[in-house]
């Protein structure tokens, strides 16, 4: 079975194509700015070949049937023939209370999408855009919808009731809904493979250290909380985002600076976070040099950074009344071996020991707790685009 994987965002559609025999890729590619000038597609394909495309790409239609374009091309393509194409599985970011799962896309899974997509206005509206267009340009095939919100819709009440009046989770559906969850689904049942344990004995804290960031607690198997909200903004600092501040500070800034909603949330989102501190970048790895170099804003921003993921580290220990596991994920998590360290650095009282030398490697699979340590450290590169094809297979494989 051959696998489409498709995940549109505003201008972008980045995109991988699955052999499921063997989950190898044949190809990966972008599409990058979708109604923007000077777009292209770039894709490379299982032998290395690489497309270069610079054409007009107004729309997300048009976007997507490039990318079949180039699936099929006749020197650098990998198919024959669009039919070889069994079955589409797009990644959907908010599928808000609707969706505790991938679901097959049906006229009513659409409608549901299109309920919801007033709580991801920037990511829901192209998502759906990349369903309709894949649904003109291939109308037999099954699509499959994963969602980022899905794998903490088993959440308890009292992890996602905002204390705010009653009746705006009800009116509004204002509650958390966590995102990443692909990806903490993904790496929490490979840390259990790892431990060579059932999940159902495991309590696990899965770190998605990228530019958008997000911890959650996984008790045996089931999301019980996560760092992300009622949208991405809450919790961890990220590269532009704030994560957790004093909700007071909103109006407050908005009086004295005389902003409007949209300015404040902007502010919020592009502004802030590693960025918003350092004054020099979102790229943890521009910020470190800095640091490194003296610049105390700098250090700080790295500093703050660190010591929010530590305290959601010893929160989630406390929500699951204990930790066996924590896993590091993601372009920080996966690659940043100091940044670990100093998360780390106090959790002695967790029983935690570092493995200096381990920790040391970069964008691979590895423990980096010591076999002494009482709880195990890993870092697991995540693969959301596997988890996608792998749910859209065994969805498609059971409808037939
Ligand atoms: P992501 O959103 O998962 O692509 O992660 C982006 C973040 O990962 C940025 O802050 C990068 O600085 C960081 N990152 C990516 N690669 C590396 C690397 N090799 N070493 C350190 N940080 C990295």
């Amino acid at each position: 079975m051959k696998v489409l994987v498709l995940n549109s965002g505003s201008s972008s559609i980045k995109y991988q194509l699955f052999n499921m025999e063997d989950e190898s890729v044949l190809a990966r590619g972008i599409v990058e700015r979708i109604g923007i000038e000077d777009s292209f597609l770039e894709q490379e394909n299982i032998t290395g070949e690489e497309i270069l495309w610079q054409e007009d790409v107004p729309d997300h239609s048009r976007g997507i049937s490039l990318v079949i374009d180039a699936l099929k091309d006749k020197e650098k393509g990998v198919l024959e023939d669009m039919d070889e194409i069994n079955a589409i599985g797009h990644r959907g970011v908010h599928g808000g209370e609707k969706f505790a799962d991938s679901v097959l896309i049906t006229s009513e899974v659409i409608e549901k999408m299109e309920e919801v997509s007033e709580l991801a206005p920037l990511h829901n509206p192209p998502n759906l855009a990349g369903i309709k267009e894949c649904e003109n340009l291939m109308p037999e095939k099954p699509q499959v919808g994963v969602f980022d919100t899905a794998f903490h819709q088993t959440m308890p009440e009292e992890a996602y009731i905002y204390a705010l009046p009653y009746e705006y989770y009800q009116k509004y559906g204002i509650r958390r809904y966590g995102f990443h969850g692909t990806s903490h689904k993904f790496v929490s049942r490979r840390a259990a493979e790892l431990l060579d344990q059932d999940l159902e004995d495991l309590k696990i804290i899965t770190c998605h250290l990228g530019n958008g960031a997000s911890v959650a607690a996984v008790n045996q198997g089931r999301s019980v909380d996560t760092s992300m909200g009622l949208t991405p903004l809450e919790g961890l600092v990220m590269g532009t985002r704030c994560g957790d501040i004093d909700p007071a500070i909103v109006p407050f800034l908005q009086k004295k600076e005389g902003l409007d909603p949209e300015e404040i949330d902007s502010i919020m989102n592009k502004e802030s976070g590693l960025l918003g501190i350092s004054g020099i970048s979102n790229d943890s790895r521009d910020v470190s040099e800095a640091a490194q170099q003296g610049n105390k804003r700098a250090r700080l921003a790295e500093k703050v950074f660190n010591y929010r993921v530590k305290k959601y580290i010893g929160a989630y220990t406390a929500a699951m009344g204990g930790v066996d596991a924590i896993v590091f994920t993601a372009g920080i998590g996966e690659n940043d071996g100091e940044i670990r360290a100093a998360i780390l650095k106090d959790l002695k009282y967790l029983g935690f020991e570092l493995d200096k030398e381990n920790n040391n490697s970069r964008g691979q699979e590895i423990e980096i707790s010591t076999s002494e340590s009482r709880v195990k450290v890993f870092v697991i590169p995540t693969n959301e685009e596997l988890v996608i094809a792998r749910d859209t297979a065994k969805i498609v494989g059971e409808r037939e």
